[in-house]
């Protein structure tokens, strides 16, 4: 039989993250993951770790900070496992995403990294002109009035980076079981005492450990949780075009030119990396996109790049997850992080609404969780 200090089920980047907060609490955790390390969201996101630059329109600091601090991690401890990524957004007369919306928050994003002491890791937001940009793409003219261009950061290997990150944890005493799934708590006395799995060949074997923290996504329902935990209801897909996209940099386009959800659009081996279309999926289980679904974002791209022969391209993969929402109906995307114990003791969950900042998480989740642990360890 296995045993284990603490169990962390699932290796996106919420449970490798983790693992390595974890071990460096002087835990021993063991990671399972049904699947292969990031078959889940993480696998199938953009890639993108977002500088927050987004949250400027809503002046949420807060959030804008979280996320500056999140590149600086990876920067700091993976730096050969992302890389800046040039982001262009194309800007319209007489809509939100104007010159002058994006020179004011190149304004108050000067003023954050002087107020909060965050040091600038990443080019400052430029102004493209309106020629610059139509020539680069063939965008909708009418009342364009250039473009922004800022700096994100990009993993592009997504696995490679969950594996380094497993492999740092495992220095420190981690373990990882892959194709291995996480099924009943074992407790006593309304404790954990251990966590029942199953093999890939049919094999079960019980896990004895005080401690399990489901890191498992949109799959976290399966255990105990707390009544107001976020429900997992909304299905997000990105896809891969059989299309060449030019340049290197990721292009932000909306539907209507300058208003409304932004979808981006970068190169990918010879084809186009298109994402992220969202829809309700209330109560699903697994992330199902259908050929409709794919339909109606090729319909999307098409009348945001027209002119680029979307319509007709073909589909070479489709990357799908499901995130939480805020109310079970799919329509809004939770934009919490949330740590709870739902019971019985030693049950943990902690869930994130980005991979951007899910290391963050995990640190705040390991101090919270293992107080005495990570006091004793450092
Ligand atoms: C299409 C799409 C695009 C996105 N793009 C971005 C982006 O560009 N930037 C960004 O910051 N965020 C993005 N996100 C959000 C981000 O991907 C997620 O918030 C994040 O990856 C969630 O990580 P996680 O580890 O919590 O979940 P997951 O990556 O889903 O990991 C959960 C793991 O648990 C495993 N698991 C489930 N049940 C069990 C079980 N019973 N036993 C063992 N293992 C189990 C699963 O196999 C899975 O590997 C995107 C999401 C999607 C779907």
């Amino acid at each position: 039989m296995h045993q284990s200090d603490v169990v962390i089920v699932g290796a996106g980047m919420q449970g490798a993250t983790m693992a390595l907060a974890a071990a460096r609490a002087g835990l021993r955790p063991l990671v399972v993951e049904r699947g292969k390390v990031g078959s889940g969201a993480t696998g199938n996101s953009y890639g993108i770790i977002h500088g927050g630059l987004r949250y400027l329109q809503s002046l949420s600091v807060g959030r804008w900070q979280r996320s500056r601090q999140a590149q600086a991690w990876f920067l700091d401890n993976y730096p050969e496992h992302v890389r800046p990524l040039a982001c262009a957004m194309p800007l319209y007369r007489h809509t939100l995403r104007s010159p002058m919306a994006f020179r004011a928050a190149s304004a108050i994003e000067s003023c954050l990294y002087r107020g909060t002491g965050l040091s600038r890791r990443l080019p400052r937001l430029q102004l493209l002109g309106s020629e610059e940009i139509a020539r680069a793409y063939p965008l909708p003219r009418r009342d364009l009035a250039g473009a922004a261009l800022w700096h994100d950061l990009v993993a592009d290997d997504m696995e490679t980076l969950l594996r380094k990150i497993l492999a740092d944890a495992g220095a420190s005493g981690a373990a990882l079981m892959e194709d291995t799934e996480a099924g009943e708590l074992i407790v006593a006395d309304n404790r954990v005492v251990g966590l029942n799995v199953t093999h890939a060949d049919g094999s079960a074997e019980e896990i004895a450990t005080p401690r399990v923290a489901i890191c498992a996504g949109s799959w976290s329902s399966r255990w105990p949780q707390e009544p107001k935990a976020a429900t997992t209801a909304t299905l997000a897909f990105n896809l891969v075009l059989d299309i060449p996209f030019p340049g290197d940099a990721a292009l932000a386009v909306s539907e209507t030119p300058g208003k409304g959800r932004s979808y981006f659009l970068r190169p990918l081996e010879g084809g186009t990396f298109a994402g992220t279309f969202y829809r309700p999926a209330p109560g699903a289980r697994e992330p199902d996109v259908t050929p409709a679904d794919i339909a109606a974002f090729l319909e999307v791209l098409d009348r945001a790049l027209p002119g680029y022969g979307i319509a007709e391209a073909g589909v070479r993969a489709v990357m799908p997850g499901l995130l939480p929402d805020t109310d079970g109906t799919g329509r809004t995307l939770s934009a919490a992080d949330t740590i709870s114990t739902p019971g019985p003791a030693g049950l943990s969950q902690v869930l994130g609404s980005k991979l951007t900042t899910a290391p963050l998480l995990s640190m705040d989740a390991a101090r919270r969780l293992w107080p005495q642990e990570a006091r004793r360890a450092a």
